[in-house]
Protein backbone atom coordinates (compact mmCIF):
# COMPACT_ATOMS: atom_id res chain seq x y z
CA UNK A 1 0.00 0.00 0.00
CA UNK A 2 2.82 2.27 0.95
CA UNK A 3 4.25 1.92 -2.31
CA UNK A 4 0.92 2.22 -4.43
CA UNK A 5 0.58 5.84 -2.58
CA UNK A 6 4.48 6.55 -3.10
CA UNK A 7 3.70 6.21 -7.08
CA UNK A 8 0.50 7.87 -7.35
CA UNK A 9 2.13 10.73 -5.35
CA UNK A 10 5.47 11.10 -7.39
CA UNK A 11 3.77 9.91 -10.96
CA UNK A 12 3.11 14.09 -10.59
CA UNK A 13 7.21 14.38 -11.36
CA UNK A 14 6.76 13.07 -14.85
CA UNK A 15 5.23 15.95 -17.36
CA UNK A 16 6.99 18.63 -15.61
CA UNK A 17 10.20 16.53 -16.19
CA UNK A 18 9.98 15.48 -20.01
CA UNK A 19 8.76 19.17 -20.59
CA UNK A 20 12.13 20.48 -18.85
CA UNK A 21 14.42 17.55 -20.43
CA UNK A 22 13.06 16.70 -23.88
CA UNK A 23 14.25 19.98 -25.73
CA UNK A 24 17.87 19.77 -23.94
CA UNK A 25 18.79 16.39 -24.31
CA UNK A 26 22.16 15.96 -23.81
CA UNK A 27 23.59 14.26 -27.26
CA UNK A 28 25.50 10.87 -27.47
CA UNK A 29 25.98 8.87 -30.05
CA UNK A 30 23.75 5.70 -28.43
CA UNK A 31 21.07 7.83 -28.75
CA UNK A 32 21.24 7.99 -32.36
CA UNK A 33 20.85 4.30 -32.50
CA UNK A 34 18.17 1.65 -31.85
CA UNK A 35 20.71 -1.13 -32.58
CA UNK A 36 20.84 -3.04 -29.36
CA UNK A 37 24.57 -4.04 -29.80
CA UNK A 38 25.53 -0.53 -29.76
CA UNK A 39 23.43 0.60 -26.42
CA UNK A 40 24.50 -2.43 -25.43
CA UNK A 41 28.30 -1.88 -25.40
CA UNK A 42 27.49 1.51 -24.23
CA UNK A 43 25.96 0.70 -21.57
CA UNK A 44 28.67 -1.77 -20.66
CA UNK A 45 31.55 1.14 -21.32
CA UNK A 46 29.51 3.68 -19.22
CA UNK A 47 29.42 1.81 -15.84
CA UNK A 48 32.16 3.48 -13.79
CA UNK A 49 33.74 5.35 -16.68
CA UNK A 50 32.98 9.05 -17.48
CA UNK A 51 31.01 9.91 -20.68
CA UNK A 52 33.13 12.00 -22.21
CA UNK A 53 36.17 9.12 -22.01
CA UNK A 54 33.53 6.89 -23.10
CA UNK A 55 32.33 8.19 -26.54
CA UNK A 56 36.06 7.35 -28.48
CA UNK A 57 36.25 4.96 -27.21
CA UNK A 58 32.47 3.73 -28.58
CA UNK A 59 32.86 4.64 -31.68
CA UNK A 60 36.16 2.72 -31.95
CA UNK A 61 34.91 -0.19 -30.32
CA UNK A 62 31.89 -0.19 -32.74
CA UNK A 63 34.28 0.54 -36.07
CA UNK A 64 36.36 -2.73 -35.23
CA UNK A 65 33.55 -4.90 -33.65
CA UNK A 66 30.52 -3.56 -35.39
CA UNK A 67 27.84 -7.23 -34.46
CA UNK A 68 28.14 -9.55 -31.82
CA UNK A 69 29.49 -12.47 -34.06
CA UNK A 70 32.20 -10.01 -35.17
CA UNK A 71 33.14 -9.39 -31.58
CA UNK A 72 32.65 -13.01 -30.35
CA UNK A 73 35.19 -13.60 -33.46
CA UNK A 74 38.25 -11.43 -32.03
CA UNK A 75 40.48 -12.48 -29.54
CA UNK A 76 39.74 -11.09 -25.69
CA UNK A 77 43.75 -9.50 -26.32
CA UNK A 78 42.01 -7.12 -29.44
CA UNK A 79 39.14 -5.73 -27.29
CA UNK A 80 41.50 -5.13 -24.54
CA UNK A 81 43.24 -3.10 -26.95
CA UNK A 82 40.41 -0.70 -27.12
CA UNK A 83 39.55 -1.20 -23.50
CA UNK A 84 42.59 0.37 -22.43
CA UNK A 85 42.05 3.45 -20.95
CA UNK A 86 38.10 2.72 -19.71
CA UNK A 87 39.15 0.69 -16.80
CA UNK A 88 37.46 -2.22 -15.02
CA UNK A 89 38.63 -4.85 -18.00
CA UNK A 90 36.60 -7.61 -16.66
CA UNK A 91 33.48 -5.54 -17.89
CA UNK A 92 35.07 -6.10 -21.54
CA UNK A 93 35.77 -10.14 -20.96
CA UNK A 94 32.29 -10.32 -19.89
CA UNK A 95 30.98 -8.31 -23.06
CA UNK A 96 33.32 -10.63 -25.03
CA UNK A 97 31.92 -13.74 -23.33
CA UNK A 98 28.49 -12.30 -23.79
CA UNK A 99 28.94 -12.38 -27.38
CA UNK A 100 29.84 -15.24 -27.57
CA UNK A 101 26.51 -16.68 -26.35
CA UNK A 102 24.26 -14.35 -27.91
CA UNK A 103 26.58 -16.35 -31.07
CA UNK A 104 25.49 -19.55 -29.46
CA UNK A 105 22.24 -19.38 -28.54
CA UNK A 106 20.53 -16.20 -30.30
CA UNK A 107 21.34 -16.34 -33.58
CA UNK A 108 24.42 -13.45 -33.38
CA UNK A 109 21.72 -10.89 -32.16
CA UNK A 110 21.48 -9.36 -28.57
CA UNK A 111 18.18 -11.02 -26.96
CA UNK A 112 15.39 -8.58 -26.23
CA UNK A 113 13.00 -10.21 -23.37
CA UNK A 114 14.61 -9.37 -19.30
CA UNK A 115 14.88 -12.84 -18.63
CA UNK A 116 17.16 -13.36 -21.64
CA UNK A 117 19.57 -10.00 -21.33
CA UNK A 118 20.04 -11.02 -17.55
CA UNK A 119 21.27 -14.25 -18.52
CA UNK A 120 24.08 -12.95 -20.19
CA UNK A 121 27.37 -12.50 -18.83
CA UNK A 122 27.71 -9.50 -17.21
CA UNK A 123 24.24 -8.26 -17.55
CA UNK A 124 22.25 -7.09 -14.71
CA UNK A 125 19.10 -5.73 -13.96
CA UNK A 126 20.32 -2.21 -14.67
CA UNK A 127 22.35 -3.00 -17.94
CA UNK A 128 19.17 -5.18 -19.24
CA UNK A 129 16.18 -2.72 -18.56
CA UNK A 130 18.96 0.07 -20.43
CA UNK A 131 18.86 -2.05 -23.75
CA UNK A 132 15.39 -2.86 -23.58
CA UNK A 133 14.23 0.67 -23.21
CA UNK A 134 17.11 2.60 -24.96
CA UNK A 135 16.78 0.09 -28.18
CA UNK A 136 13.53 -0.94 -28.33
CA UNK A 137 11.64 1.75 -26.49
CA UNK A 138 10.19 -0.41 -23.63
CA UNK A 139 8.12 0.85 -21.06
CA UNK A 140 10.58 -0.19 -18.23
CA UNK A 141 12.07 1.89 -15.83
CA UNK A 142 15.92 2.31 -16.16
CA UNK A 143 17.51 2.39 -12.37
CA UNK A 144 20.73 3.55 -12.26
CA UNK A 145 22.64 5.14 -9.12
CA UNK A 146 21.54 8.86 -10.45
CA UNK A 147 17.54 8.12 -10.93
CA UNK A 148 17.63 5.97 -7.67
CA UNK A 149 18.87 8.63 -5.83
CA UNK A 150 16.23 11.57 -7.40
CA UNK A 151 13.30 8.81 -6.50
CA UNK A 152 14.48 8.48 -3.18
CA UNK A 153 14.60 12.35 -2.49
CA UNK A 154 11.46 12.91 -4.53
CA UNK A 155 10.07 10.90 -1.52
CA UNK A 156 12.56 11.84 1.21
CA UNK A 157 13.02 7.94 2.04
CA UNK A 158 15.56 5.43 2.22
CA UNK A 159 14.57 2.94 -0.89
CA UNK A 160 15.91 -0.58 -1.48
CA UNK A 161 16.60 -1.94 -4.64
CA UNK A 162 13.42 -3.55 -4.98
CA UNK A 163 11.26 -0.71 -3.91
CA UNK A 164 13.18 1.44 -6.08
CA UNK A 165 12.65 -1.02 -8.96
CA UNK A 166 8.93 -1.01 -8.64
CA UNK A 167 8.25 2.49 -8.31
CA UNK A 168 10.69 3.36 -11.43
CA UNK A 169 9.35 0.84 -13.51
CA UNK A 170 5.22 2.05 -12.60
CA UNK A 171 5.78 5.58 -13.69
CA UNK A 172 7.02 5.53 -16.96
CA UNK A 173 4.92 7.09 -19.54
CA UNK A 174 3.02 4.61 -21.73
CA UNK A 175 5.06 4.66 -24.89
CA UNK A 176 7.51 6.87 -23.36
CA UNK A 177 10.13 4.85 -22.30
CA UNK A 178 12.81 5.64 -24.01
CA UNK A 179 12.09 9.43 -23.30
CA UNK A 180 11.67 9.29 -19.82
CA UNK A 181 14.68 7.38 -19.14
CA UNK A 182 16.85 9.44 -21.42
CA UNK A 183 15.11 12.49 -19.15
CA UNK A 184 15.89 10.84 -16.17
CA UNK A 185 19.35 9.92 -16.31
CA UNK A 186 19.94 14.12 -17.61
CA UNK A 187 18.23 15.39 -14.35
CA UNK A 188 20.15 13.08 -12.15
CA UNK A 189 23.92 13.80 -13.28
CA UNK A 190 22.63 17.48 -14.33
CA UNK A 191 20.44 19.22 -11.73
CA UNK A 192 19.72 16.49 -8.69
CA UNK A 193 23.49 15.41 -8.38
CA UNK A 194 24.83 13.38 -5.61
CA UNK A 195 26.87 16.26 -4.16
CA UNK A 196 25.12 19.97 -4.99
CA UNK A 197 21.45 19.41 -6.27
CA UNK A 198 20.52 22.37 -7.86
CA UNK A 199 16.90 22.32 -5.55
CA UNK A 200 16.39 26.16 -5.86
CA UNK A 201 15.93 26.12 -9.89
CA UNK A 202 14.98 22.37 -9.99
CA UNK A 203 11.44 22.09 -12.36
CA UNK A 204 9.90 19.83 -9.69
CA UNK A 205 11.36 21.42 -5.97
CA UNK A 206 7.67 21.70 -5.48
CA UNK A 207 7.26 17.81 -5.57
CA UNK A 208 9.98 17.15 -3.88
CA UNK A 209 9.51 16.07 0.19
CA UNK A 210 13.14 16.39 1.07
CA UNK A 211 13.57 19.61 -0.16
CA UNK A 212 10.24 20.58 1.59
CA UNK A 213 11.29 18.84 4.83
CA UNK A 214 15.23 18.90 4.83
CA UNK A 215 17.30 16.17 6.74
CA UNK A 216 19.61 13.70 6.10
CA UNK A 217 20.05 12.88 2.27
CA UNK A 218 17.80 10.00 1.64
CA UNK A 219 20.14 8.88 -0.75
CA UNK A 220 23.29 7.52 -0.01
CA UNK A 221 25.53 7.46 -2.43
CA UNK A 222 24.52 4.52 -4.21
CA UNK A 223 21.21 4.21 -3.12
CA UNK A 224 21.61 0.56 -3.60
CA UNK A 225 22.16 0.20 -7.13
CA UNK A 226 25.98 0.25 -7.51
CA UNK A 227 29.08 1.08 -5.25
CA UNK A 228 31.20 3.96 -5.24
CA UNK A 229 34.53 3.34 -6.80
CA UNK A 230 37.82 2.94 -4.42
CA UNK A 231 40.54 5.29 -4.75
CA UNK A 232 42.85 4.66 -7.75
CA UNK A 233 46.14 5.68 -7.16
CA UNK A 234 48.30 3.13 -5.86
CA UNK A 235 45.30 0.40 -5.85
CA UNK A 236 45.82 -3.05 -6.84
CA UNK A 237 43.14 -2.05 -9.69
CA UNK A 238 45.91 0.58 -11.10
CA UNK A 239 49.05 -1.56 -10.85
CA UNK A 240 46.68 -4.58 -12.97
CA UNK A 241 46.04 -1.29 -15.06
CA UNK A 242 49.63 -0.90 -16.26
CA UNK A 243 50.31 -4.51 -16.10
CA UNK A 244 47.41 -5.22 -18.92
CA UNK A 245 48.67 -1.50 -20.96
CA UNK A 246 52.08 -2.91 -21.08
CA UNK A 247 51.01 -5.66 -22.79
CA UNK A 248 49.25 -4.29 -25.45
CA UNK A 249 52.61 -3.19 -27.00
CA UNK A 250 54.44 -6.76 -26.28
CA UNK A 251 55.17 -9.73 -23.39
CA UNK A 252 56.57 -8.98 -20.35
CA UNK A 253 59.02 -11.11 -18.45
CA UNK A 254 57.73 -12.89 -15.90
CA UNK A 255 60.23 -11.67 -13.70
CA UNK A 256 59.79 -8.26 -14.90
CA UNK A 257 55.77 -8.36 -14.01
CA UNK A 258 56.37 -6.44 -10.22
CA UNK A 259 58.52 -3.66 -11.79
CA UNK A 260 56.12 -3.29 -14.95
CA UNK A 261 53.47 -2.38 -12.22
CA UNK A 262 55.40 0.00 -10.19
CA UNK A 263 55.21 -2.57 -7.04
CA UNK A 264 59.18 -4.19 -7.31
CA UNK A 265 59.26 -3.83 -3.19
CA UNK A 266 56.01 -5.91 -3.03
CA UNK A 267 56.59 -9.16 -4.61
CA UNK A 268 53.81 -10.70 -2.19
CA UNK A 269 51.06 -8.38 -3.69
CA UNK A 270 52.43 -8.63 -7.03
CA UNK A 271 52.03 -12.55 -7.35
CA UNK A 272 48.32 -11.76 -6.08
CA UNK A 273 47.85 -9.32 -8.41
CA UNK A 274 48.84 -11.47 -11.30
CA UNK A 275 47.23 -14.57 -9.85
CA UNK A 276 44.03 -12.96 -10.46
CA UNK A 277 44.67 -11.50 -14.02
CA UNK A 278 45.14 -14.91 -14.77
CA UNK A 279 42.05 -16.19 -13.04
CA UNK A 280 40.21 -13.73 -14.74
CA UNK A 281 41.37 -14.73 -18.04
CA UNK A 282 42.51 -11.03 -18.65
CA UNK A 283 46.39 -11.76 -19.22
CA UNK A 284 47.88 -15.23 -20.53
CA UNK A 285 51.37 -17.13 -19.22
CA UNK A 286 53.24 -18.59 -22.03
CA UNK A 287 56.67 -19.98 -20.76
CA UNK A 288 58.65 -17.47 -18.97
CA UNK A 289 56.08 -14.27 -20.43
CA UNK A 290 52.87 -12.57 -19.55
CA UNK A 291 51.03 -11.82 -22.62
CA UNK A 292 47.44 -10.54 -23.95
CA UNK A 293 44.77 -13.17 -23.88
S1 LIG B 1 14.44 19.75 -5.28
FE1 LIG B 1 16.60 19.22 -5.13
S2 LIG B 1 16.66 17.18 -4.19
FE2 LIG B 1 14.57 17.54 -4.91
S3 LIG B 1 14.50 16.63 -6.96
FE3 LIG B 1 15.01 18.80 -7.22
S4 LIG B 1 17.26 18.87 -7.25
FE4 LIG B 1 16.66 16.88 -6.41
Amino acid sequence: MGSINAIVEIVEIVDPLLGWGLPQLRDFPWRQTNNRWHVLVSEVMSQQTQVHRVVPKFNLFLEQFPTPAICAGASLGELLEIWQGLGYPRRCRNLHEAAKVMVLRHNGEVPATLEELVALPGVGDYTARAVMAFADHADVGVVDTNVARVLARVQNKVLGKKEVQLIADAIVPEGLGWEWNQVMMDFGATVCSARAPKCASCIINNHCSWRKLGGDDPAPATAGTSKPQSRFEGSDRQARGKLMKALVSGAVRISDAAKVMGITEYQERSDVIVQSLLEDGLIAQVNGWYQQP
